[in-house]
């Protein structure tokens, strides 16, 4: 997911480690950037899907490219 303060793109499993103070009942709903510590809220499964697809086709049509 995208941070929305530095724009930092980072995976999700890297926020939750990042977001240790407040592990007390498996995480906050919140997730934190590695970067800049700022937290926002998780992206929906379907928007995630959907980053990771956009991401897999630009990477397909850039390599196509040569
Ligand atoms: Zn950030």
């Amino acid at each position: 997911m995208k941070c929305a303060f530095c724009g930092l793109d980072y995976e999700q499993e890297q926020a939750t480690v990042a977001c240790q103070g407040c592990g007390l009942f498996g995480g906050c709903h919140l997730v934190k950037c590695p970067r800049c510590g700022y937290e926002q809220p998780k992206e929906p499964p379907l928007l995630q899907w959907w980053r990771q697809w956009r991401a897999r086709r630009l990477d397909a049509s850039t390599s196509s490219k040569g």
